[in-house]
């Protein structure tokens, strides 16, 4: 891999291009954007350049084209991951850190993490390259300690010094952070992309136009979503069964659905855990409940869909008549509302709210709506 075949981020990786082509590559940036979208992919890579001890340039139509050589000492270490003047800094981390043992991974990045495996780190002078690296990964999640410590180290950074912050909600970060930093955005790739990867990989058409509508732009989750199918998790299975049992959505029928529910998110961790074994099981059961929470914002907004732009394609295509039903149970503005507190619900998972309460919360008011309407 190099950053010439990272996936359609070339705009972002034209920003850095420009940049280190006039001689000013920024000492900190932020990489914000969707989960999925190539941030960790392309900040690797830029870090494996701007290590590199022969760069390769090519003049190409656009200006020049930066990549590391590949083959030197410094590019074989950050293949094998071991470059003494790179790290790559996450919550997970804790358990490493001289007070962390055992801890629980918590939800935030601690100040630990920064201060052991970045702070005291960035005073000592590189050891192979000319440069020392730091890629820090859900920077939305530092907490207040951590990021007023990282500000003082952004406030002066050592010379040879780049931190590449990479972020999802730039509004998590203090402004004193974001004012001394290059903020690059990534956007979302476009679907009839993922669904050519996904099909590519061996995934059935129907099943790729799914995952690729329902992840929005994030080719990393509609990639993972996919290794999920092919080892048998079944996850396009249970988005059938939710979206019919929503289609006949019933009051009485609530807890039932959130137990099927909060099991599917359970099978879905346990998957989710053979293939990322670097993420905590709490994490995998939350990022398993969003997915699900995302099928559920998704069908709401078919109905929406279905009734002010028929002409647009829904994300259930595939179960074009369960969405019918629902939006003949459920009005334009109604299911615009479910899909407002669908989002709202996706901002308490990440506090940590309880999931359950959440869920039954949205589907009470939903089969209330329903009711109401047929009522009507
Ligand atoms: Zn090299």
């Amino acid at each position: 891999m190099s950053l010439r075949e990272v996936f359609c981020q070339d705009r972002a990786i034209g920003i850095l291009q420009r940049g280190l082509a006039a001689g000013r590559p920024a000492h900190a940036y932020i990489f914000a954007g969707p989960d999925g979208v190539g941030k960790y992919k392309t900040a690797h890579q830029w870090a494996r350049l701007l290590l590199c001890a022969n760069p390769q340039i090519d003049q190409g139509a656009e200006g020049p084209f930066a990549d590391s050589c590949g083959s030197c000492e410094s590019c074989t270490l950050m293949e094998t991951g071991s470059h003494p003047d790179y790290a790559h800094v996450y919550k997970e981390l804790l358990e490493y850190t001289k007070e962390g043992r055992g801890k629980k991974t918590p939800v935030d990045l601690a100040i630990d993490v920064i201060r052991e495996f970045l702070i005291d780190q960035v005073a000592t002078r590189p050891t192979l390259s000319k440069r020392k690296v730091y890629v820090v990964s859900e920077a939305q999640k530092l907490n207040a300690n951590s990021q007023n410590a990282l500000l003082k180290v952004l406030e002066e950074p050592p010379s040879y010094c780049t931190i590449i912050l990479l972020c999802t909600r730039l509004e998590q970060l203090l402004p004193t952070i974001k004012s001394r930093c290059q903020i690059v955005r990534f956007g979302p790739v476009e679907a009839r992309r993922i669904v050519d990867q996904l099909t590519a990989g061996g995934l059935g058409s129907r099943e790729a136009v799914f995952f690729a509508r329902l992840a929005q732009g994030s080719l990393g989750l509609a990639c993972q979503w996919a290794r999920l199918e092919r080892d048998g998790v079944g996850l396009y299975g249970m988005k059938k069964n939710l979206v019919a049992s929503l289609a006949d959505l019933q009051l009485a029928g609530v807890p039932g659905i959130v137990d099927r529910i909060q099991e599917a998110a359970k099978g879905i961790a346990v998957g989710w855990g053979n293939l990322d074994k670097a993420t905590s099981k709490s994490d995998l059961t939350r990022r398993a409940q969003r997915t699900l929470i995302q099928i559920l914002i998704c069908a709401l907004y078919d109905v929406a869909i279905h009734h002010v732009a028929a002409d647009r394609p829904l994300v259930n295509a595939d179960q074009a008549p369960q969405i019918a039903a629902l939006a003949g149970r459920l009005g334009p503005e109604q299911a615009i509302e479910g899909v407002r507190e669908g989002y709202e619900m996706l901002r308490w998972l990440d506090d940590n709210a309880n999931e359950r309460l959440i869920l039954e919360r949205l589907l009470f008011r939903l089969s209330r709506s329903a009711i109401m309407a047929a009522q009507s």
